[in-house]
């Protein structure tokens, strides 16, 4: 299993950066690695740390590979790396950690998707965007007040990343009845409990309010704990995941990966026969997108993403099986009120 070892989660927590460095037994020098937008608060905790942790601020870009080259090669003579900012920099500042052999402490902005808090790490391949095992952050510091602050469309996202652990949890099962994978009764339950609570507190997920941050960071957190005691993201990552990975490819302007992946949970828990209404009207509350209009994606896509899905990691087993024919995938998609 492989956990983060101090998740420090409230108002003014990067002003804790220090205290959890030295909880960490960390010492030496440090790289923190900010987005364009986030600049400000890496600074801050550059602020913090002055006597303590000298530290570099490094700016970092899109999340290709040669970014995380020259983060790495900034970090050469430097003792852990603290990543501020949303999913690119998180991601690109996890992976150079593991080529830097550093521990790495993740600092969200925004409360987006699990890979705030997940040993995973998206990145921009030739052959398009892929989902990489990279390493758990060691420590989690998640400010309420900065996150809070973010757009809602963010947080939003984030509790579509989170429903898709319910189709996620059905694939596994099913992938458990038909090919014998090895399956994690806890990890299960854990990443299902999140769902539910989102589910459950969708009227109360609302703009610009701590708790809410709150409430989905904790969602988010035990997701990426879920996928530490599976050792894989297969509790929360399952077709719903595929049919958003395969509209990045297809789609010309794809939207969040959260937003897709809600947008996918409903379909998937459409052909799970699991309760899609319910989760379409908890996406709906929150206001995530419930359909191809409300992701700016044209019909068309959201087909053809449908039918390659199945090819995205076919490894993996879901209730795609072997594929939709396009009549069903089209069926799928309007009945489900998705597209038309
Ligand atoms: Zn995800």
């Amino acid at each position: 299993m492989s956990l983060p070892r101090i998740v420090v989660m409230e108002q003014d927590a990067i002003r804790d950066t220090a205290n959890v460095l030295r909880e960490l037994k960390l010492d030496g020098d440090g790289l923190i690695v900010c987005g364009k937008h986030t600049c400000a608060f890496g600074r801050q905790i550059e602020g913090f740390l002055k006597n303590e942790y000298p530290a570099e601020v490094l700016v970092a870009g899109s999340a290709i590979m040669a970014e995380v080259e020259r983060v790495a090669s900034h970090a050469v003579d430097k003792s852990f790396i603290v990543a501020v900012g949303g999913g690119k920099t998180i991601d690109i500042a996890k992976l150079a950690s593991v080529t830097a052999n550093l521990p790495f402490i993740s600092v969200p902005t925004a409360a987006s998707h699990d890979g705030i808090a997940s040993m995973r790490a998206s990145i921009r391949l030739s052959e398009g965007t892929q989902s990489i095992e990279a390493q758990t952050p060691l420590a989690i510091i998640a400010d309420t007040r900065i996150i809070a602050q973010a757009p809602h469309r963010l947080l939003a996202a984030g509790c579509g990343d989170i429903i898709s652990n319910y189709t996620a949890v059905k694939d596994w099962e099913l992938a458990r009845k038909l090919r014998g994978e090895e399956f994690s009764e806890y990890a299960a339950a854990l990443s299902l409990m999140s769902t539910e609570i989102i589910i459950n507190s969708a009227s109360q997920i609302k703009p610009n309010l701590e708790d809410s941050a709150r409430l989905v960071l904790k969602a988010l957190v035990s997701s990426s704990v879920a996928m530490g005691i599976a050792g894989s993201s297969r509790p929360a990552s399952g077709s719903e995941h595929k049919f958003s990975h395969a509209l990045d490819v297809i789609a010309p302007k794809p939207a969040l990966h959260g937003e897709q992946c809600g947008v996918g949970t409903i379909m998937m828990a459409y052909l799970h026969d699991g309760d899609w209404q319910r989760i379409r009207q908890a996406l709906q509350s929150i206001g995530a997108p419930v359909n191809a209009r409300d992701l700016g994606i044209e019909d068309q896509y959201i087909v053809q993403a449908l039918l390659h899905a199945k090819d995205v990691r076919p490894e993996r087993y879901t209730i795609l099986g072997e594929g939709l024919t396009r009549k069903a995938a089209e069926e799928l998609a309007r009945v489900t009120m998705v597209v038309g």
